[in-house]
């Protein structure tokens, strides 16, 4: 079966998210080389527009060629030498994933895990560092998987008086809510194109301080992958411009439009519109009885990650808003499948008309699944709280 040319989704999921039109054409002009003058320009303004995006004034900001997971992979692989201790904190898919990348890198991993949904508290975080000192601390801002939003700031200082460096995973956060790295001593930090920058996946943009950088400069051995090894790639991206592996050339004309838009939007107000559509979609949820998971207080904007009203087939709906509505949801990972649905609000789809699409077309779901409640009462529930803000 081919897919149809003109099939067109409201990707209101975990990522990717909806790629802005001005992005898509971009990634549809011509491909030239990888040394082309034209095309390193592109790459310094993609940095510089990295550095504003990510709050930070590091040299070693750059985009990754690959997803989000190449971000982490190349965030532990370039800081870790075999036999070094790293701390992962799990409360979700994303920390135990970055701790499964720590073992492959040959980190000495200990983890710190919490109930899904759940956030740390710093205290917990030197309790840990206390009872073994670690070279490396992961954890992750915004855990996809729980829709919860970890607070870094507090960590950071815990983090740095162990003299540890703290490697933060912000692939959903950036661009949707506050990411600020120099201000919150982020050592090192990645991300990914297909949340809430809306664009297609494909990159990875890492940063790298001053402290984390001076690690890889002093690595007793080779970075274990050749191919995400900054010590080589860093001379691509720096005056040298020295051949390592070819640029994803038409992925980065993407990027670079994807982050002028964020620009233009500038980032506070962009910040604002992710959480109002999250608060008048949360309105209009919570009235018919659906609940988020993540410890209240600490809910992402850009995941709205919720109970499943009991009665609902999972599949089912998620079917039917994607046939009937052309509408894509996810479902829940790991402890939360079956449990859980996951709406995304990313970028370019975290708009008005999506929230009351979105909410028309699940509350037809549910009531052709027999589940009770006032109909339309989501709807004008999510008209009040929208007319309020
Ligand atoms: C999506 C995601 C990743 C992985 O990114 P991919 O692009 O799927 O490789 C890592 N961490 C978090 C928090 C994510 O949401």
């Amino acid at each position: 079966m081919s897919m149809p040319k003109t099939l067109k989704r409201v990707l209101m999921g975990p990522g990717p998210s909806d790629v802005d039109p001005r992005v898509l054409e971009a990634l549809s002009r011509p491909t030239i080389g990888h040394l082309d003058p034209e095309f390193l320009n592109i790459l310094n303004e993609i940095r510089s527009l990295l550095q504003c995006t990510f709050q930070t004034k590091n040299e070693m900001t750059l985009a990754m060629s690959g997803t989000g997971s190449a971000g982490m992979e190349t965030c532990v692989v370039n800081l870790i030498e075999p036999g070094d201790p790293m701390l992962v904190c799990i409360n979700g898919v994303f920390g135990m994933r970055m701790a499964d990348v720590a073992r492959r890198c040959g980190a000495d991993v200990t983890t710190l895990e919490i109930e899904w949904g759940k956030v740390f508290d710093p205290g917990q975080i030197r309790q840990a560092l206390q009872k073994k000192a670690a070279k490396v601390i992961g954890i992750v801002h915004a855990e996809t998987s729980t829709g919860a939003c970890q607070p870094i700031e507090d960590i950071s200082k815990i983090v740095h008086e162990h003299g540890a460096l703290l490697l933060v995973d912000t692939v959903t956060s950036l661009g949707g809510m506050k990411v600020d790295v120099d201000g919150w001593q982020i050592d090192a930090c990645y991300s990914g194109s297909q949340k809430c920058l809306s664009c297609p996946p494909g990159l990875a943009p890492v940063t790298f301080g001053d402290a984390a950088v001076k690690v890889i400069e002093n690595r007793k051995t080779k970075v274990q992958s050749w191919y995400l090894d900054l010590t080589m790639i860093r001379q691509y991206w720096g005056s040298e411009r020295l051949y390592h592996h070819t640029a994803p050339i038409n992925m980065n004309y993407a990027m670079l439009e994807a982050l002028k838009i964020v620009k233009e939007e500038g980032l506070e107000n962009r910040w604002a519109r992710h959480l109002q559509n999250h608060q008048i979609l949360k309105a209009g949820l919570s009235t018919i009885g659906i609940h988020y998971v993540a410890q209240p207080g600490h809910e992402l904007p850009m995941l709205n990650a919720v109970s499943i009203p009991s009665g609902a087939g999972d599949a089912a709906v998620r079917r039917q808003l994607l046939n009937e509505f052309n509408i894509e949801i996810g479902g829940g990972l790991g402890a939360f499948k079956g449990k859980v649905w996951r709406v995304g609000l990313m970028g370019s789809a975290s708009t008005l008309s999506n929230v009351m699409l979105f909410l028309s077309a699940l509350e037809k779901c549910l009531l052709d699944q027999g589940i009770k409640f006032d109909r339309g009462a989501s709807i004008a529930a999510a008209a009040e709280k929208a007319s309020q803000l």
